[in-house]
């Protein structure tokens, strides 16, 4: 016999009692990126990328943050994040899917009202073909690959579009766009012959608005500005200027509950592979996030408490760490209370640059057992 599977109900909040950890999202913080974002733009207009859920902070609330701001441009990864964030923000935004559309997911797209994100001459066609069955001229933007190698129509598929006279029928051009490979690194050359590559191909395409910088493209300078910038990470409190002090307000703080504190004797082994084994006395607390609430397992860090820095002891766990206390007076950590991991005293950026990684990653791999509050917004 079948068995009918029914789904749990989804994304149950976990309270602040029963958590691990708590993550905190300050939207006001958003805003005033949003906001510092834009006086750099001058009179050019800013969108808000929400992709990967508003880079795992949330994209409904996100996104809603930014429409207080005026944002009225959005841009997401897949069709299916377009479709809920579309019935959060109502008929007005527009929606971007930067990745395509997959063959065959033109339908929900127009039903949904997205802006397909044109990136070979097949999805053109398909977008096309989309328009004639639904009698609508379809918000669209073309992106054009001018040197980076990932996504985009390539010079000689713009070339080829531009000599057929009937490439954009039905096709609403709202944008001509492209993407950015090395905007982080100001003084690397690919940036300029990006820049000179697409004025190049976009003067062989339809009239229309042009979008070229990214957050850190922004910080390039007026002439990476065009129409749009497309900013995600500075929003989220990513320094969009790595090397030089972060211009963007911390967004997250994440901080973790202690659920055990222990007196250990010289010669006890610490943790998964006994990495440390006591030479004295030591005070520990183990506190209630691992790996597996997107902690990696190779971030040694430190956890803090009241100014006073915390090291972890010992491998980190999947679902714990343990800290050495022994800085602070004794029983003046307790069972219930809650250390920053991420915060004023150990950046996001410091944290990523533990393992080599960037702020991106470890915003988009935090996990989903945290308690979540939002301030502000
Ligand atoms: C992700 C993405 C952005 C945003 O980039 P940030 O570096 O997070 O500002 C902009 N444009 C495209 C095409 C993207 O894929």
């Amino acid at each position: 016999m079948n068995q009918i599977l029914v789904k749990p109900p989804v994304e149950t909040q976990t309270s602040l009692a029963a958590a691990g950890a708590v993550l905190t999202i300050d939207l006001d913080a958003v805003r005033e990126n949003y906001r510092r974002l834009k006086a750099r733009l001058g009179s050019g207009a800013c969108a808000g990328v929400v992709k990967a859920d508003g880079y795992g902070l949330g994209a409904t609330e996100i996104a809603t943050a930014l429409r207080k701001e005026g944002c009225d441009t959005f841009f997401v990864a897949h069709v299916e994040e377009g479709v809920r964030l579309r019935a959060v923000l109502g008929n007005r935004p527009a929606i971007y899917i930067l990745n395509g559309l997959p063959p065959g997911a033109e339908k929900e797209a127009v039903a949904a009202g997205l802006s397909a994100v044109i990136n070979g001459s097949e999805q053109l066609d398909a977008w096309r073909e989309a328009a004639r069955r639904s009698g609508r001229k379809l918000p669209t933007a073309i992106q054009v690959d001018s040197g980076m190698a990932r996504l985009g129509l390539s010079a000689a598929e713009v070339e080829a579009v531009a000599a057929s006279a009937d490439a954009f029928d039905g096709l609403d051009i709202r944008l001509v766009m492209s993407h950015l490979a090395c905007a982080d690194e100001p003084a690397h050359p690919a940036n300029r012959a990006q820049l000179a590559e697409f004025e190049r191909l976009r003067a062989m395409l339809p009239a229309a608005p042009a979008s070229l910088a990214n957050s850190s493209g922004i910080f390039l300078g007026p002439a990476y500005h065009f129409d749009l910038a497309r900013p995600g990470a500075a929003l989220y409190g990513i320094n969009p200027t790595p090397g030089s002090k972060n211009p963007m307000l911390p967004v997250v703080r994440l901080e973790a509950k202690v659920i055990q504190t222990r007196t250990l004797a010289a010669g006890a082994g610490i943790g998964y592979g006994h990495t440390v084994v006591t030479e004295g006395p030591v005070e520990t607390a183990t506190i209630s996030l691992g790996y597996a609430d997107g902690w990696r397992r190779r971030a040694m860090a430190a956890a803090h408490f009241e100014g006073v820095s915390l090291p972890f002891i010992g491998r980190v766990s999947m679902d714990s760490i343990i800290l050495d206390i022994s800085a602070l007076p004794a029983g003046r950590l307790k069972v219930g209370d809650f250390v920053q991991m991420i915060g004023p005293a150990q950046t996001l950026d410091q944290v990523a640059g533990l393992t080599e990684t960037i702020g991106y990653e470890i915003l988009t791999s935090l996990g989903h057992r945290f308690h979540r509050q939002y301030i502000g917004g």
